[in-house]
């Protein structure tokens, strides 16, 4: 097995020549920072509402999409499993606004791959969440309740156990919903086609070029990269995933880690299972299991339930953890004991950037001339489609829409200071997951352990969907 911190994605895409660093300084009229999802999708938005504007993209690494932009389980949501926690949060009309932003999202996302020459592996086969304990039986029900109530029963289905084998027939699965927008993709590909279609539109793009400094002032913002060139423009975008918890949302955010391993192709026990529509499914867990397969018929398994980082440490264990990685084989056998003595051809893992909120959120700076978006809390992939279509609003003026929805400047719980903040959320993790496997194995979890899985709900922390 290949143990790396860029993992099997980004091998299978393909290298391409990287752009050279920002050497020389430079005015623009949108700068943006980072060349994930979020700021690819600012840029290509931006590039579509205003043709003209000179566009800076600045990223960190030698190419875009290699944070967890290209590293991602590829489910690309919409957010209607997460229907009943924003309800809660905002209200019907707001939560109803972002769930049908956020489909539109996956639609745009669709047309953009049908749209190019680059084949990104986009399939509609729906998000399956079943229960695999009979605790975790009320998966997904609040969010199919709020959906019937507010009048969109469609956008999230009732799967009883029978039907949930039909999807995919694992012993371990009892029943489900399904949110029937949700596509699979491949990350880096996805990355890569973004990257691509920037160049050809004109956004000036430099990679190998990690922003050291960055002022906001009345007149604008500038940026300052690691060979002393700078960026001036009336407007920015910080767009740097869980790098922000170091700067801007240093209270808004926790830096957790997931983690992937992929199978060899395994087509024959993938017809075995019946799993041949495409669907990205997850358990009932709060420490999540996410699967999906590949065209070339591999089976990719991720787990949500790597450690909490200190402070906005984002390489070490985040990316690579050995002790994780082995867990999560046995849970790969708990679900697929089909999969004995096949093998794991690749693991690799990334940072999470966790909201308080389980939700996206896009902050303005104090002076309004720019704005940081982060929190996907392993969700990202389709919505950083949506916000990106915010953010290019916000920077270019524009009252509408996209500028009004729920998650921008919202209302959060604050996370605490380290250390306190990383000794809880160990504390916490461990609890959950102590939880979780005596639930998962009907046993009568430890009453510590239920204790402290209990505290983010006390502090008004939402941790699972
Ligand atoms: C293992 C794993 C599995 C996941 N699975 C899924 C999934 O199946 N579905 C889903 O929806 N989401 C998933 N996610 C989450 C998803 O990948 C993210 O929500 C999404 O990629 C966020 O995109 P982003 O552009 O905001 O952040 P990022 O991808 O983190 O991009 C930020 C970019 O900013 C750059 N940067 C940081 N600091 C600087 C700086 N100072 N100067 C210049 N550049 C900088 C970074 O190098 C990076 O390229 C997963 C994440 C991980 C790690």
């Amino acid at each position: 097995m290949e143990h790396t911190r860029l993992g099997y994605w980004i091998d299978e895409a393909g290298d391409v020549t990287p752009r050279p660093p920002l050497d020389a300084d430079r005015d623009a009229d949108l700068l943006i920072v980072g060349g994930g999802y979020t700021g690819m999708w600012t840029a290509w938005h931006a590039r579509k509402l205003a043709p003209e504007a000179r566009i800076v993209l600045l990223e960190s690494e030698p190419v875009c999409g290699r944070g967890p932009s290209g590293r991602n389980g590829g489910f690309c949501e919409g957010v209607w499993t997460s229907l009943a926690s924003m309800r809660d949060r905002w209200g019907d009309a707001p939560a109803l606004a972002v769930g049908h932003a956020a489909e539109a999202a996956v639609d745009r996302i669709e047309a953009f791959c049908a749209a190019g020459d680059d084949d990104a592996w986009f399939r509609r086969g729906g998000y399956l969440r079943v229960s695999t304990a009979a605790a975790h039986d009320g998966v997904g029900r609040p969010s199919l309740a709020a959906a019937r109530e507010l009048g969109v029963a469609d956008k999230l289905l009732d799967v009883p156990a029978a039907e949930v084998q039909e999807h995919c027939a694992s012993a371990a699965f009892r029943g489900g919903v399904i949110e029937p927008c949700t596509a699979t993709v491949q990350p880096a590909r996805l990355a890569l086609a973004l990257r691509r279609s920037l160049l050809a539109a004109g956004v000036d793009v430099y990679e190998s070029s990690p922003v050291r400094r960055f002022r906001e002032s009345p007149d604008g913002v500038e940026a300052t990269v690691a060979t002393g060139a700078r960026v001036r423009a009336p407007r920015g975008v910080l767009a740097i995933g869980p790098a922000a918890k170091s700067g801007p949302l240093r209270h808004r955010l926790t830096v957790a880690s997931s983690h992937i391993v992929i199978t060899e192709p395994v087509p024959d026990v993938i017809e075995k299972l019946g799993w041949t529509g495409g669907e990205a499914i997850t358990d009932g867990r709060a420490l999540v299991h996410y699967f999906r397969t590949t065209p070339d018929g591999r089976i990719a398994f991720g787990w949500g339930g790597g450690r909490i980082m200190m402070g906005a440490r984002l390489r070490g264990r985040a990316e690579v953890d050995a002790d994780v990685v082995a867990r999560q084989q046995h849970h790969l056998l708990d679900y697929f004991p089909d999969l004995a003595g096949r093998r794991i051809t690749n693991a690799w893992g990334g940072p999470i950037d966790a909201s308080p909120t389980h939700l996206p959120a896009v902050t303005s700076l104090p002076r309004s001339r720019a704005w940081v978006a982060a929190g996907y809390t392993g969700n990202g992939v389709g919505p950083t489609n949506m916000v990106g279509l915010t953010l290019a609003s916000l920077a270019l003026d524009r009252s509408d829409d996209p500028t009004r929805l729920a998650f921008v400047d919202s209302k959060a719980p604050r996370v605490p200071p380290e250390p306190f903040h990383w000794i809880g959320g160990e504390s916490i993790r461990w609890g959950i997951e102590k939880k979780e496997e005596a639930e998962m194995s009907g046993r009568a979890p430890n009453p510590v352990a239920s204790a402290l899985a209990k505290v983010p709900a006390l502090l008004g922390f939402h941790i699972g969907r």
